[in-house]
């Protein structure tokens, strides 16, 4: 006859089980249960653990209590106040908190929510004006950093365009209560008239504008300097900058400064140019096939996983959002609206297109802002693939989506 023993998991326990191997993860005091696939019995084991965890504790089988790769890992789950043992005639069960914007997303992805337009309207957090008729990334890089990028055909925001996208979106905007930032990628011809309008329609909003331009046009943007804009100044690795420059510019505005790193030295620059200036100075990295730096440098390993801020919301969030895209939208000169440097534009701006019909698609199709690892190759058949912080950027960059040294 079988007993009555129960392994009861804490409700913050987070369990996974991969094709590479099955962790459980305390997410208050950070410890991590790791097993490997080739522990046969142990894998089994906890992906028991994982079809019952929705439950909160699984019966636990004599066979089970007896087998030393399960016994050990029974140990380690109390030893790392993940669970306990306890005799009990019926199921323990516990409750597990749920997150109202997993629940909300799916709802709308549904259709089930009858509010879905207004609901969808709170999901806008940010927008990018960006030059270029396609979206891609180098785009992106040669308009922020030109002079470290090969140059090719930047295009321009055409000044009419340009009039005519701003009046377009000072209409549109005051519908979005949520919209956090207005980041502009620094063109020639925009103008105070252009930014000006935006500001006071921004004016009784919490939203905030930012100009992001590389250091190298500073003297060209000096009459865009307005106290009411913040501004993101990339500093290319390869130009000499002056100290005096940054300390004004950091003395004077909102600044936050961004260093593009590519290669070690490049680390060793913003240390000096932090200690020489003072200011505050962040690594960028860019890749240009400078694939051992960032195998050095950005690749993240279990450890750097787990000591990453990581509650049971942050982890629901992963599971239904990419919370590095989700709420923001690109749009270009033409009113083309995208959801990432590399997504086609599915919608342009007019008058009968409104911001509004392009979330609503973003929601319903899986594509940048529900862009999950979950879903892609290989981290898709990885055991931290909630844990890992979402896609960004650097993986469209490099083209691959594992930027770690976790084996699959
Ligand atoms: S990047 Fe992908 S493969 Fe690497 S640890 Fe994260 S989920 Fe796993």
């Amino acid at each position: 006859m079988e007993n009555n023993n129960f392994l009861y998991i804490e409700p913050h326990v987070y369990v996974n089980v991969a094709k590479n191997g099955a962790i459980l993860f305390n997410t208050i005091n950070k410890k991590l249960i790791d097993c490997r696939k080739d522990d046969v019995n142990g894998y089994s084991f906890l992906t028991r653990v994982k079809e019952n965890s929705s439950q909160g504790s699984i019966q636990l089988y004599k066979r089970e209590v007896l087998d030393s790769s399960i016994s050990k890992l029974l140990t380690k789950i109390r030893n790392t106040h993940m669970g306990d043992i306890m005799s009990s005639n019926t199921r323990l069960v516990s409750s597990r908190p749920r997150f109202r914007i997993t629940d909300s997303v799916e709802a709308l992805m549904k259709n089930e929510d009858l509010t879905v337009g207004f609901k969808a309207k709170t999901y806008l957090k940010e927008i990018i004006l960006f030059s270029g008729s396609k979206f891609n990334c180098k785009q992106f890089q040669k308009a922020i950093y030109p002079k470290s990028i090969d140059q090719g055909n930047n295009s321009n925001f055409g000044s009419i365009q340009l009039t005519k996208l701003f009046s377009r979106l000072i209409d549109e905007i005051n519908e979005y209560q949520q919209l956090k930032n207005i980041n502009i990628i620094y063109t020639e011809t925009l103008g105070k008239e252009h930014l000006l309008p935006l500001v006071n329609a921004l004016k009784n909003k919490k939203s905030k504008i930012t100009i992001h331009f590389s250091i190298v046009d500073s003297n060209r943007i000096k009459s865009l300097l307005i106290p009411d804009l913040n501004y993101s100044i990339y500093i290319p690795n390869n130009i000499p900058v002056s100290n005096t420059l940054i300390k004004t510019l950091d003395s004077e505005y909102t600044c936050l400064f961004n260093f593009i790193v590519m290669e070690t030295q490049d680390l060793y620059s913003i240390h000096q140019l932090r200690k020489t200036t003072n200011v505050d100075i962040h690594p960028f990295p860019v890749y240009k096939e400078n694939f051992q730096f960032f195998e050095e440098n950005v690749f993240i390993d279990p450890e750097d996983i787990i000591s990453q801020k990581i509650d049971l919301r942050h982890i629901s969030m992963n599971r239904s959002i990419n919370q590095n895209f989700f709420g923001k939208i690109y749009i270009n000169e033409y009113g083309q609206l995208s959801s990432s440097l590399t997504m086609e534009s599915r919608i342009i701006l007019d008058e009968t297109n409104r911001i509004i019909d392009f979330i609503i698609i973003e929601l319903q199709e899986n594509r940048s802002w529900r862009l999950l690892r979950s879903h892609v190759s290989p981290c898709k058949d990885c055991k931290f693939n909630e844990l890992c912080p979402p896609i960004s950027r650097l993986e469209f960059e490099m083209n691959r989506y594992n930027l770690c040294k976790v084996p699959i």
